[in-house]
């Protein structure tokens, strides 16, 4: 199943879907971690993305277009994946009708003050990737990833000038991608109103979903 997972920053997109492609077994696709790794190794194209990724900007949709449409090539995408912060624009949406099918979108509804909250206490693993929360999904050792014992850190973009930034920019260019959706007859909502609510409940919610999904999809 080709799934998009659209909602704002901090709504647990990544959080989610990074559950959800171990019970499905197709690959998980993020394009800030792609924007991440680019800059990170510090490639031409790296360069040019920082200055907008540093600034809770949106990287060029030519770019970003490219970046996804490569991936979607490997084979490891063709069975379906999840797709974690793409399309952030109706251009992009546009862009992904043209070279695959989305068969679901899971839109993530959640109130401000609890995506502020979270995204001031995240803190990822720099080698894995892995995401945590200092409030509620703190790990076992401080600064140590749980996972693979990589270094914990706070993203760039994290801090309370850039969300802010982020969530207007989230409002003004993402946020029209719900109707879009929604007249395709695609889109689904998923409410998270608290804070301590764990992700498997969320990921059970969303899995209930997929299963309806495809038993419509076989019927
Ligand atoms: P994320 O981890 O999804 O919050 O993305 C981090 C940053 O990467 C964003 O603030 C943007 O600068 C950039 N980015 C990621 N995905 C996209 C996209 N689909 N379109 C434009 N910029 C993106």
């Amino acid at each position: 199943m080709r799934i998009v997972m659209l909602g704002p920053p901090g709504a647990g997109k990544g959080t989610y879907a990074s559950r959800l492609t171990k019970i499905l077994g197709v690959p998980h696709i993020s394009t800030g971690d792609m924007v991440r790794e680019e800059i990170r190794a510090q490639t031409e194209l790296g360069r040019k993305i920082k200055q907008y990724s540093d600034k809770g900007e949106l990287v060029p949709d030519e770019i970003i277009i490219q970046l996804l449409s490569n991936r979607l090539e490997k084979p490891d995408a063709e069975k379906g994946y999840i797709l974690d912060g793409f399309p952030r624009t109706i251009n992009q949406a546009e862009a992904l009708d043209k070279i695959s099918k989305v068969d679901l979108v899971i839109n993530l509804n959640v109130p401000d003050d609890i995506i502020i909250t979270r995204l001031s206490n995240r803190v990822v693993c720099r080698k894995c990737g892995a995401i945590y929360n200092l409030l509620t999904l703190k790990p076992k050792k401080e600064g140590v990833c749980d996972k693979c014992g990589g270094e914990l850190y706070q993203r760039r973009d994290d801090k309370p000038e850039v969300i802010k930034e982020r969530l207007e920019v989230y409002r003004k260019k993402t946020e029209p991608l719900i109707d879009y959706y929604r007249r395709k007859g695609v889109l689904k909502d998923v409410r998270c109103d608290s804070l301590m609510t764990p992700p498997e409940v969320i990921v059970e919610q969303i899995m209930k979903i997929i299963n309806e999904e495809e038993k419509k999809g076989k019927d």
